[in-house]
């Protein structure tokens, strides 16, 4: 993507409209400007809302089979854009290349599971004759969309985590109203464009770019919006979890993802792979980064020596570089602030092992060991390129670090031990336990989301459905 002047709009009625105020979004490897955003007001909010209110009952009325087939539709045109649309993710969050072609890939697949999931939105039977006095009924469930939906996006995925919002909310038959990060509007802005040359009525999306604590009051607050899908950090969602009131809500919220490695691994090379693109993908910058590493002391040295040879193989550069795989972080604040819990940890015992140097807008890749529990790279999201390696004697102690925790989104654990890798399993604090894997790891269809301080309800295409919709039983008495 070249650096421009160019001013894009906000999307209402299912175009793209010029707005009054406006705000610049930087790149944040050049620090050059991209493009002008709007800076949207309470107004605009109000208008998109009520617009999407009144598209709900054509979105209601669309069969299951229309709304599957504009969803794969539009998987198939973002299929066919792969490489604009990976340039604009890569420009607009600093993502590395080849971390933003497998975004586009993973947005592909998303759609096609909302297509399929919305061919599958039943309910079950029911037999009231299980209840004295209910014979001769039949009664069955349905599920209902509910209405509008507001959608609060995060910076770090900005297509395939809206598209998380965006298709189940289409696909159960509601409308939604996407207010994205001030960061990353372009991919939403592309997103709507797209489902509405899909089919999707106009009115049924609305992009609504610009300031979080303003726009996101109008969202939460509004009468006609029915459900808050929040992804983002912590310290947000719990303000936005006080201030819904009756309304429901989801959210996904950050992490320090742990993981262990057990000694009857004997592939520590491959694991340590594993656990170097599970630590630096995007730069550290994803929900499910692997940040604790526990290590059964018999073979941490030689886990390290293998860990710390594949870090110091990636390549620091421009995310539009192919080669790239760790670039700047999103702004300047990130990169102090992890310096400076590198630095903390140090003077709290911790041994850097590796990296930690401040680079263009980034850090290179940062291993520490010996970390305390109570070193913020331990304790917090550290949403950047480090990751702790410390050793432990047995897995009883591993899992009891890996649960020593405010959050409980993802863990994994690498084993060959069946009975030890289901205690670990049933034992670990999170929503989503990998076995062989690393914390990291998301299929787009698995359910997802977070327990502790990581969130509140489900993702996943499926069981968003299911939080986008309401249940209705209908029962039918034959003896009248
Ligand atoms: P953030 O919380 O700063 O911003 C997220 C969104 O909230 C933005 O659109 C922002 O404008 C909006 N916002 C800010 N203040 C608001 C307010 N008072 N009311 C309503 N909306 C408001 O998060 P971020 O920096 O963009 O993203 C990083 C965070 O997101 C990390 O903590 C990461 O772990 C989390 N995340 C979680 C998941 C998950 O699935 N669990 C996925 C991706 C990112």
């Amino acid at each position: 993507m070249q650096t421009s002047s160019i001013t894009r709009g906000w999307f209402y009625q299912g175009e793209e409209r010029q707005a009054e105020e406006v705000y610049a979004v930087f790149h944040p490897h050049t620090g050059e400007k991209l493009v002008n955003v709007p800076d949207s007001t309470p107004r605009m909010m109000k208008q998109a809302i009520e617009t999407a209110h009144d598209t709900f009952s054509a979105t209601k009325e669309m069969t299951k089979k229309a709304r599957a087939d504009l969803l794969f539709a539009a998987a198939a045109m973002i299929q066919e854009d792969k490489p604009y649309i990976a340039g604009i993710i890569s420009a607009e969050a600093c993502k590395p290349l080849k971390a933003a072609e497998s975004e586009v890939d993973r947005t592909v697949q998303t759609l096609q599971f909302a297509g399929e999931e919305a061919k599958r939105l039943d309910g079950e039977y029911l037999s009231l004759d299980a209840a004295a006095g209910g014979e001769g009924r039949d009664a069955f469930t349905i599920y209902e969309p509910i209405g509008v939906i507001g959608a609060i996006t995060p910076f770090n995925f900005p297509l395939n985590l809206t598209v998380h919002k965006v298709a189940p909310a289409l696909a159960a038959g509601n409308t939604i109203i996407i207010k994205p990060s001030e960061q990353t509007p372009l991919s939403s802005l592309y997103l709507a464009e797209v489902l509405t040359k899909a089919g999707f009525p106009a009115g049924a999306i609305a992009v609504v770019p610009g300031d979080g604590v303003t726009l996101g009051k109008v969202l939460i607050e509004h009468e006609f919006v029915k459900k808050i899908s929040f992804t983002g950090s912590p310290r947000v969602g719990k303000l936005i979890k006080s201030q819904v009131g009756l309304k429901r809500i989801t959210l996904e919220l950050g992490s320090n993802s742990p993981m262990y490695v057990d000694r009857s691994i004997t592939d520590l090379d491959a694991v340590a792979a594993k656990a170097v693109q599970g630590a630096f993908s995007y730069n550290g910058q994803v929900c499910l980064s692997t940040q604790r590493i526990y290590v059964h002391h018999e073979i941490a040295k030689a886990f390290k020596e293998f860990f710390i040879k594949h870090t110091e193989r990636l390549v620091f550069g421009a995310p539009e570089d192919r080669d790239t795989d760790v670039s700047s972080l999103i702004n300047q604040e990130s990169q102090t602030r992890v310096l400076a819990w590198i630095n903390e940890a140090q003077s709290e015992g911790a041994t850097l092992l590796t990296g930690g140097k401040a680079k263009a807008n980034g850090i290179t890749p940062a291993v520490l060991e010996d970390v305390s529990s109570e070193s913020s790279i331990s304790c917090n999201e550290v949403f950047g390129p480090v990751v702790l390696i410390n050793e432990v004697t047995n897995w009883e102690s591993a899992l009891e670090d890996m649960n020593n925790s405010d959050y409980g989104l993802n863990a994994g654990t690498f084993t060959n031990n069946l009975s030890q890798a289901m205690k670990m399993a049933h034992g670990i604090e999170a929503g989503q336990v990998l076995i062989n894997d690393v914390p990291t790891l998301r299929f787009d269809h698995m359910p997802y989301g977070g327990v502790k301080q990581s969130g509140y309800g489900r993702e996943g295409v499926k069981y968003a459905i299911r939080e986008m919709t309401e249940m209705k039983m209908i029962s039918i008495n034959y003896n009248l």
